[in-house]
């Protein structure tokens, strides 16, 4: 069921234009991240829905009703920043018990809270700490602990995981994940980070310009982005010039079904529906074969484009550099635009 609701959000800032006609449904419970490149209005959109930033435009319900007459402290959301932004002179137990004190919480019920929440993240052995004495994992996991403090229908999360180096960033991931699923408690999470979004999320609404180019699951965006824009943000991609003979395309060595309305396209491949197979005489050659750990890359020229294959092990031990080989694809119906566009 539909819970947050944004329609046709506008926010100008001055002649910038940040959203234009933002739409997007979250569903009670769901994780949806807002992924895209830096500067095409993600936080704007967070913070609206925060309601830090009203719009110029649209309409935003949550659980049906407009939410937009209502201030933030209403509103009573939790949020996270890239930046921990702890209270220096405070313990991790006073950061956490601060919401609560601001609320007028008894002190009984205010440090039961305070512990539940320690044990949530695994921190209570570090509850008397100051912020400087913790990493930024920490930190963040303490700043995740008092954004919940008040049991928020809502959390928000803007960039959380950009501030720190590539370990934690993944475990705090996951435990953002495991923990957002066992409290079900409705969250958006911005992110830059196209296999930040991949990883946490139950759905992923790509934007660019300050408009959502498609939502769908990280399996939809990846097997079926609908652009360009949303094939290359969204992993990577091969792209081949391709022709249309009669009603089917022609991409490498094999016929696809594509779009009508142009003769000459370029075709978007994953690099693991590429394979190769070897061909005396063809045209295309391999020039590098890279052992990446699970899988193995294979560039091949081919005319004057350069074809990236991934290849189990096994598979790719089969060949050499300077082969001659033939390439086909594995996608029967793969994304084709026009020349140009
Ligand atoms: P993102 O979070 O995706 O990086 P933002 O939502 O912060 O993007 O910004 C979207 C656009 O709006 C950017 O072009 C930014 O420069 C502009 N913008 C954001 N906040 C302001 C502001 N307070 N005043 C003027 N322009 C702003
Ligand atoms: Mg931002």
């Amino acid at each position: 069921m539909t819970y947050v609701q944004f329609k046709n959000i506008t926010k100008h800032y001055g002649s910038e234009v940040a959203l234009s006609n933002f739409s997007l449904e979250i569903a009670s419970g769901e994780l949806v991240s807002i992924l895209g490149p830096s500067g095409c209005g993600k936080t704007t959109a967070l913070r609206i829905l925060a309601g830090f930033i009203e719009p110029t435009d649209g309409s935003l319900l949550v659980n049906g009703q407009e939410i937009l007459e209502l201030p933030a402290a209403k509103r009573g959301y939790g949020m996270v920043f890239q930046s921990y932004s702890l209270f220096p002179n405070m313990t991790t137990f006073e950061n956490i018990e601060f919401p609560l004190k601001l609320r007028k919480t008894d002190a009984t019920a205010r440090i039961k809270r305070v512990n539940e929440l320690l044990d949530l993240i695994n921190m209570a052995e570090h509850a008397n700490k100051f912020p400087h004495q913790l990493s930024g994992g920490q930190q963040q996991r303490i700043a995740l602990a008092r954004a919940l403090a008040l049991e928020p229908p809502i959390l928000l999360l803007d960039e959380p995981l950009s501030a720190l180096d590539a370990t934690v960033r993944d475990q705090l991931r996951d435990e953002i994940r495991s923990l957002q699923k066992r409290l079900g408690i409705t969250t958006v999470f911005v992110t830059h980070d196209q296999q930040e979004a991949m990883a946490i999320s139950d759905r992923v609404a790509v934007m660019r310009s300050g408009q959502v180019e498609q939502v769908g699951s990280p399996k939809e965006l990846y097997q079926n982005p609908r652009n360009s824009f949303v094939a290359k943000f969204v992993g990577t991609s091969n792209q081949i010039e391709s022709i249309r003979i009669g009603q089917a395309w022609k991409v490498l060595g094999s016929t696809v079904s594509g779009p009508e309305g142009f003769d000459t396209g370029i075709a978007f491949i994953r690099p693991e529906d590429i394979t190769i197979t070897a061909s005396p005489g063809g045209v295309a050659v391999i020039e590098e074969i890279s052992f990446l750990g699970s899988f193995t890359r294979v560039f091949i020229s081919i005319d004057k484009n350069r074809v990236i294959a991934d290849l189990q092990i096994s598979e790719a031990d089969k060949f050499s550099v300077g082969q001659q080989v033939e390439l086909t694809i594995r996608d029967a119906n793969p994304l084709i635009e026009a020349m140009g566009i």
